[in-house]
């Protein structure tokens, strides 16, 4: 089976035009094409020229993308699309309409391998790592449902992005290729449990990109529990390395700590994530437990005293609202359901 020529960056693009003895250049036109006029076959590309058009027709293909499933919630107006890839892979995405902006929440595997026990990606285990053209397929999908276009984009739906980094990587690189959509490296967000050699490359690579880190506990004991890949790599090993990322990048990281009720959210719980990030430059992200059977966290008094906590010591701290509950579109209740 051909490639899809959309799993290729443009500079990717431009060797493969140079290793056919065409010019280099044609790779730019080539993406508004396929990014700004959504070309469905190499004969859409006109201001082509026919014989580039052939040689990359013979070396790649156009896969037509799968409908996706929507369904959208009666609560706040967030949508959930369900796109069944190659093989049936299942993949979520969801477009969350805010008050000035909408966000993309996107997948980068379909299921997940981490096995995080409040999660329901986590349950379904690891079909299959995304491509970069179903990753983006994605996005473009997100866009058609955004009024008034996407503001930002997280990648925070279904898997473990830097355990498919490099495919992460190039539809990054592809989303925010001038010659495409265009979409700034610096409204997006990538979401992880704590990889640390990715975190270490992020932090010497050029992208610009924002970095979140999902604590989750702050107790390496309680994290070990919820997140079978704290014995990988340890709390502590994950925070050094955010502090390597802040210093050499000189950016803000944002931590996500999901408030489990009783478990992980009391006084000495605030006490112990206030120590662990100290000296950080961060904003906390506080996300009210989502159960994956869709019983949605609520923001319970706890959480409000957690919050006041945090922000005594000076942590700049987000309390966020559930979001598509009702429709299991909320942080862990993704799994391939509609
Ligand atoms: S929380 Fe993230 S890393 Fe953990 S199982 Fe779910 S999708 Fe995977």
């Amino acid at each position: 089976m051909k490639p899809d020529i959309r799993d290729l960056t443009r500079s990717e693009l431009e060797e493969k035009l140079s290793a056919l003895g065409l010019k280099r250049t044609h790779a730019g036109r080539v993406f508004e094409y396929l990014y700004r006029q959504g070309a469905v076959s190499f004969g859409w590309m006109a201001a082509v020229p026919e014989k580039v058009r052939a040689a990359l027709g013979a070396e790649y293909a156009l896969f037509p993308f799968p409908a996706a499933e929507k369904r959208v919630s009666l609560i706040d107006g967030t949508k959930k699309l369900l796109f069944r890839f190659c093989g049936g892979a299942p993949a979520e995405s969801v477009v969350l309409p805010g008050k000035y902006r909408t966000a993309a929440c996107l997948s980068s595997q379909a299921g997940c391998a981490c096995g995080c026990t409040f999660c329901a990606t986590g349950a379904l285990g690891l079909k299959r790592d995304l491509k970069p053209s179903e990753i983006t397929a994605q996005f473009a999908a997100c866009l058609r449902q955004a009024r008034g276009g996407l503001g930002s984009l997280v990648f925070m739906g279904m898997g473990e992005p830097f355990l498919n980094w490099e495919n992460v990587k190039k539809a990054i690189l592809i989303l925010s290729d001038g010659r495409g959509w265009n979409f700034p490296q610096s409204r997006m967000t990538v979401s992880t449990v704590g990889i640390v050699p990715v975190i270490e490359e992020l932090a010497a690579s050029d992208l610009k990109i924002k970095l979140a880190v999902s604590v989750v506990a702050a107790g390496e004991a309680l994290r070990s529990k919820l997140v079978p890949l704290q014995a990988r790599y340890p709390l502590s090993a994950v925070i050094a390395a955010v502090r390597r990322y802040c210093r050499e990048r000189r950016a803000l990281v944002f931590f996500e700590y999901i408030l489990f009720d009783g478990l992980n959210d009391s006084p000495a719980d605030a006490e112990e994530l206030i120590e662990l990030i100290e000296g950080i430059d961060c904003r906390v992200n506080l996300i009210p437990c989502n159960s994956p059977a869709g019983r949605g966290g609520a923001r319970s008094q706890r959480a409000g005293a957690f919050q006041q906590l945090l922000i005594a010591a000076g942590v700049r701290t987000y309390l966020r609202l559930e979001k598509g509950s009702d429709i299991l579109a909320a942080c862990g209740q993704l799994a391939g359901k509609q």
